[in-house]
């Protein structure tokens, strides 16, 4: 019999019931005990699911209350002293790195003041895990049982689980050296955190696990030779040690065909690799494995939501079997369904056309188990039909496919991804028109999303108030933002974004080949989920998406106002996207639709039009080389076809966040003005590296997480550090980021010091 197997099941509940169970402790509504007994259910639900489901390997370990990498850190008391000394429970010392924690000192305990640990993105995935921090006086020990306990819980419920744990090398690279501590090599520790690996196994054998899933992600990325060794190292000691669970070392989210040579005779039982992002990659991996060796076979795809092909599944799958025997393969989804949603069946507004084409966790749990049973002999014609009509319908399908889309996508050529001309004359133009000051000062779009805001939105969704009604809030709020801005001053302005619920879901559901879900969530980081809008067809705009409130804006103050609009990359990333047309044709037909809107909002007089790319680093491929090169020119691209539709006198801003960005990335863009993010960044060597950059660049002055209020002293030593190396007649004086998250109070003033400190440069210069 092949065997099935799930490499992790989502964390958060089919109600979020994770998520309100946290933030009720953290709120101090909930004891602690109330929300370890909520991770228990959630666990209990799970385990039996893909029990009843009939996978053979289920995951245990796989859950956790905000990270599953911090889990490691506290389980090996890589614990700061910031939040040691506060000797807080382990839950809490947990949520203090995670989140950080401030608290006022009662009659019994004392006062907290401890920011979080840094959080950055996992791999290529809109998951954040917590970085494991080190020190050189980081004491090294196991700290609690975790995964021992979590799988004795399943064994009472009479389910054998596989734990799951990160493996050393990767758990070491992703992580960093503590302040105090610069020059340590988080990879020099592995000596010293190996004892506690065979430690925590030691026990899962004795508690009676008899094999274990070890991930090694960072193998699908370019490795130095000293981390390709460290591989060796690492299993040549766990496969020294006596009784510990068999290993099957898993990697996924690319190929790991570049490091196999860091793999290859290492003494585990077995590996697990992504055949979804790479089934390329099967005769190279397959020769490397020992006779023994079983290969986990990743088919039922962790990182989407599509229902799995299952005849393609199966030739892969069969290939396997071929060169390895049925013994010695294993079915298994790619990765941990974590970045997938829970369950398709809660989605009771979904077309029964398009629903068809899903599958979400639940529901990929099932599928899994199907193609080991097909391949193993057993008779599921019945499956195998249903779904043969379902990838066949939704290949032929009109919502798919729109002819007159694929034709335009065709029709791109150099011209369409080309301003008419180069900057300088186009720079010559807009000055004529806008006759703009020395450190000009704008925003980056959003202005506080207002709980008011919020209160009118959901009114509108529900119907309680009419469409003129919520017209007529939108507009008082746009006036509102408008006056504001000229009252203190700022140059160009913006229209303060009320209307949008997100960047991406607000002109999604105005796109054509676009679906919603309704709990589509998928966690982000902690508490925090997004429910990704998924991209089903060709995509098209069937009408003016953002025109009306821009024009609004505009028509009540003589100062320029941006169209604000969110670019094709970042609406791409941010989207669960097609499988069956690749990345670009998809940013194409974005772009196409973008294009649409940016000459639609030039017609109507917006002089001035940003287009958001918040998401272009993060869509980097993880490995250098060709795809990585090809995804640059395609990505930049993309911008260029909707942004160069308008006359040279039109000003086209841009704005990135949330990464370091190369300034050759953007500079491909030809915006004529970017905005980034910046304020963290104290290194200086990042401030010259925009030195040359050709275009206007405004680099973010103030920081929109914190409510913290810069002062105009500190506006202008901040920009007084960057005009050392930074011409000033090219430089914008604006925030980070949008003010959505900001209050009122905080943005006021801030915004104010800012402008203020703007004035003051220009009578220096
Ligand atoms: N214009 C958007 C805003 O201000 C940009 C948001 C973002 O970059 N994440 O909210
Ligand atoms: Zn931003």
């Amino acid at each position: 019999m092949v065997q099935s197997s799930v490499l992790g099941f989502p964390r958060i509940g089919a109600n979020r019931e994770l998520k309100k169970a946290t933030e009720a402790y953290w709120q101090g509504k909930t004891s602690a005990e109330d929300l370890l007994q909520v991770g228990k259910q959630i666990r209990a639900h799970n385990w039996k699911l893909q029990k009843q489901a009939g996978v053979d390997v289920i995951a245990s370990n796989d859950f956790s209350f905000y990270d599953q990498v911090l889990d490691l850190s506290l389980l090996f008391n890589v614990i700061p002293d910031r939040y040691a000394k506060y000797q807080l429970s382990p839950l809490d010392t947990f949520f203090a790195m995670g989140r950080g924690l401030q608290r006022k000192a009662t009659a019994t305990e004392k006062a907290v003041d401890v920011t979080a640990l840094e959080m950055v993105k996992w791999f290529d995935s809109n998951y954040h895990y917590v970085r494991p921090t080190f020190s050189n006086g980081t004491q090294f020990r196991l700290n609690g049982q975790k995964p021992v306990d979590e799988f004795l819980e399943a064994k009472q419920l009479g389910i054998e689980t596989r734990p799951v744990l990160l493996g050393p090398v990767s758990y070491l690279y992703l992580g960093k050296a503590d302040k105090d501590s610069l020059d340590l090599e988080p990879l020099s520790l592995l000596q010293k955190i190996l004892p506690l690996y065979a430690e925590i196994l030691q026990k899962l054998a004795a508690a009676g696990a008899t094999s274990v899933q070890i991930d090694e992600p960072i193998l699908v990325l370019d490795l130095e030779k000293k981390v390709q060794d460290a591989f060796k190292t690492a299993y040549d000691f766990l496969g020294a040690q006596a009784s510990l669970p068999e290993i099957t070392l898993a990697t996924y989210f690319g190929t790991v065909v570049p490091n196999l040579a860091a793999i290859k005779n290492l003494p585990v039982a077995g590996f697990h690799f992504d055949f979804v992002r790479n089934p390329e990659q099967l005769d190279d991996v397959a020769a490397i494995l020992s006779d023994k060796q079983t290969l986990s076979v990743g088919v039922v795809d962790g990182r989407n939501i599509w229902k799995n092909d299952f005849a393609k599944s199966f030739e892969l799958v069969q290939k396997a079997i071929q060169k390895l025997g049925k013994d010695r393969v294993v079915v298994a989804t790619s990765s941990s369904l974590l970045h997938t949603p829970v369950d398709l069946e809660s989605e009771k507004n979904l077309k029964p056309e398009i629903k068809d084409w899903f599958a979400f966790a639940t529901q990929k749990v099932k599928e899994v188990v199907v193609i080991a049973k097909n391949v193993s002999g057993d008779d599921v014609s019945a499956e195998l039909a249903a779904n043969a009509q379902s990838v066949s319908g939704r290949a032929s399908s009109t919502i798919t496919n729109n002819e007159a889309v694929q034709k335009r996508v065709a029709s791109i050529d150099e011209k369409m991804s080309t301003r008419s001309a180069p900057f300088p004359q186009r720079l010559e133009e807009q000055q004529k028109v806008f006759n703009l000051p020395l450190f000009p000062t704008t925003t980056i779009g959003s202005f506080p999303q207002t709980k008011d805001i919020r209160i009118n939105r959901n009114k509108f969704v529900k119907g309680t108030i009419t469409a003129e009604q919520y017209e007529k809030f939108i507009n008082a709020e746009i006036e509102t933002v408008i006056r504001f801005q000229e009252e203190i001053g700022l140059d160009v302005l913006v229209h303060g974004e009320p209307e949008r619920n997100d960047m991406v879901q607000y002109f999604g559901e105005q796109i054509d080949g676009y679906a919603f879900t309704v709990y589509g969530w998928v966690q982000s980081y902690g508490s925090r989920y997004v429910r990704p809008p998924i991209i089903v067809g060709d995509l098209s705009r069937p009408k003016a998406m953002s025109v009306k409130e821009s024009v609004y804006a505009q028509s009540i103050t003589p100062k320029p106002v941006k169209g604000m609009l969110t670019g094709p990359v970042t609406c791409l990333r941010w989207s669960f996207p097609r499988n069956d047309v690749d990345q670009e044709t998809q940013a194409m037909q974005l772009a196409l639709a973008l294009r649409d809107e940016v000459n639609d909002l030039e017609a109507a007089g917006i002089k001035v039009i940003q287009v958001d790319e918040p998401a272009l680093r993060e869509g980097l491929p993880l490995r250098s080389g060709a795809e990585r090169a090809a995804y640059l020119k395609w990505a930049a691209e993309s911008f260029r076809v909707a942004t160069s539709g308008v006359a040279n006198k039109t000003q086209i801003h841009s704005h990135f966040c949330y990464s370091d960005l190369d300034p050759n990335h953007i500079k491909a863009l030809d915006a004529d003005v970017v905005s980034i993010e910046f304020s963290k960044k104290d290194d200086p060597n990042y401030i010259a590296e925009f030195q040359n950059y050709p275009n206007h660049i405004g680099l973010g002055l103030f920081d929109i997480h914190s409510p913290r209020i810069p002062s105009t002293e500190e506006f202008i030593s901040k920009i007084e550090t960057i005009m050392k190396s930074y011409p000033a007649d090219k430089f914008w004086v604006n925030p980070d980021c949008g003010l959505k998250t900001r209050g009122w109070e905080e943005t006021k003033l801030s915004l104010t010091h800012m402008v203020e400190a703007a004035k003051h440069f220009r009578e220096v210069y």
